[in-house]
């Protein structure tokens, strides 16, 4: 696809939230399907084409596809349209995107390892990482808590309580 050029007016977000955006993986969903998560990686590259950008790639299964890089002089080089929504939802709710995405793929969400073993995997970060980033398990056991709140209150009015 072309490369659309964009300054943050026309992207339409604010490149500092891009900005703020920690390296690592992501979930968004962009409908209400339950499993249809769209996964994001966010990296900034130390040598070659994409020095010192911001760069957006959206992951599938394996393969990662560039899909958005925001410049150094603010410009947004966008290659995939579909991007943007994506993008809000990621910079919008960063830390739980980043533990949905652990949870999701059983790869930790800073670096990209696999989680072996529990309680790290439903975190979605692991242990190492966890020291420079405890909010996102902190974000995933809020999550966890509200769901289990939602799960309860469906059984109970199951029962006629
Ligand atoms: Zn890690």
């Amino acid at each position: 696809m072309a490369i659309s050029r964009q300054n943050e007016s026309e992207f339409g977000i604010p490149r500092s939230l891009v900005d703020d955006t920690s390296d690592g993986y992501y979930a968004v969903k962009l409908t209400s399907d339950a499993t249809d998560w769209t996964f994001l990686r966010v990296s900034r590259p130390k040598y070659g084409e994409y020095k010192d950008c911001v760069k957006i790639q959206t992951q599938h299964g394996e393969q990662l596809r560039l899909a958005c890089v925001l410049r150094p002089d603010g410009i947004f080089e966008v290659r995939n349209g579909d991007i943007k929504r994506a993008v809000i939802m990621m910079v919008s709710d960063r830390t739980r995107a980043m533990a949905r995405y652990g949870r999701e793929i059983g790869h930790c969400c800073r670096c990209g390892k696999q989680l072996t073993n529990e309680p790290w995997i439903s975190y979605g970060i692991g242990i190492e990482c966890d020291k420079s980033m405890p909010e996102i398990r902190e974000a995933a056991i809020e999550e966890a808590e509200a769901e289990s709140l939602v799960a309860a209150s469906t059984c109970e009015s199951e029962n006629g309580m």
